[in-house]
């Protein structure tokens, strides 16, 4: 094993180091991998992506400053790409004629503005094949057509799909699907602070690697009737124990996010990540449905200032006199003219 490996390094017992005064005080890369792991604990893919990027050989042999420089670049989108792209670029410092492969992608496919693209060794392939922009793993990206460079990143919108040669296999290191595909976030019965608000969400976990997308966010009150049907006059499985008026996101201040399968199809699969993204909301200021006692809703996230999440119903006559503005201005978050 690599000893300067960030992974091993917590396996050492302290006796071998209290020997050794100059390793006894942890460094400042130390002490900011001990910072990113413990922001991560609740990301198991990113850090694994940090593991693979301290136990690099190019980075071990970094400058401490160096070190910590490339930890706050892979802070930025804590993910495999990124940290395939660190490991390059350590590999580049270290030896100026060297052509490290990590610095791009080998393959993937980008869709960007409603166009797709292939990608190969870093460039970006139109429909003939011709070469028409160029990608990097840390995500930016530059059309040729384009003066400035931009970030896969910006964009929730944005399909990305980067792969890494691994031996004789490819190894998806980012795949990310459109995460709005039905433009829910820019229904105008969407209160626009909590559009903001889960955009941002989105925005973290995708930087995060965890292929997030909308899956509903305004109901009307008869869309909501028809969901309370369900289970009781209706066929299917209950889903809510609320009427039309009674819950939040017939106010439009609620919105369920789950997760992208491989193949871009919705899903709310045990195995997803779902405490890392109720954090990540949570840390934006939502309230988050897997945070509740009794029915633990996972993919909810609601925004109601100065109310409770029961007090969805007591919205109904604010809504009668005067729609949702009137409920909005009720909760001080009123759209901007
Ligand atoms: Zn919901």
């Amino acid at each position: 094993m690599d000893s300067v490996n960030g992974a091993s390094r917590s396996n050492e017992t302290q006796s071998a180091n209290a020997s050794d005064p100059a390793q006894a005080t942890p460094t400042a890369s130390e002490l900011r991998e001990d910072e990113l792991r413990e922001t991560l604990r609740e990301n198991p893919q990113a850090v694994a992506a940090l593991d693979r990027l301290v136990a690099d050989r190019n980075f071990a042999q970094l400058t401490d400053e160096q070190k910590v420089e490339s930890l706050n670049s892979f802070a930025a989108a804590p993910n495999a790409a990124t940290a395939s792209y660190l490991q390059g670029a350590a590999e580049l410092s270290l030896n100026p004629q060297a052509t490290p492969s990590g610095l791009t992608p080998d393959a993937g496919t980008l869709t960007l503005d409603g166009v797709t693209y292939g990608i190969e060794q870093g460039r970006l392939l139109d429909a003939q094949g011709r070469t028409v922009g160029t990608i990097r793993n840390d995500g930016s990206l530059q059309l040729a057509v384009e003066t400035a460079p931009r970030s896969v990143y910006d964009n929730i919108s944005t399909r990305v799909q980067l792969q890494e040669l691994d031996g004789t296999q490819m190894r998806n290191v980012l795949d990310l699907h459109a995460a709005d595909p039905r433009g829910r976030l820019d229904n105008p019965n969407l209160n626009q602070e909590v559009a903001n608000r889960v955009t941002a969400v989105i925005e973290q976990a995708r930087r995060e690697g965890m292929n997030m997308r909308v899956d509903t966010a305004y109901r009307s009150f008869p869309e909501q009737d028809a969901l309370y049907a369900q289970g009781r006059t209706a066929p299917g499985n209950r889903v809510t124990n609320a009427r039309g008026g009674q819950s939040w996101h017939n106010y439009g201040v609620a919105v369920d996010v789950v997760f992208n399968d491989a193949n871009g199809r919705p899903s709310w699969a045990e195995t997803n990540n779902w405490d890392r993204y109720g954090q990540i909301a949570v840390s934006q200021g939502l309230e988050w449905g897997g945070n509740w006692q009794g029915l633990v809703d996972r993919p909810h996230v609601e925004y109601h200032p100065g109310f409770d999440a029961g007090d969805a119903r007591h919205m109904q006559q604010s809504h009668r006199q005067g729609g949702l503005e009137a409920v909005w201005d009720r909760m001080g978050i009123g759209q901007r003219p």
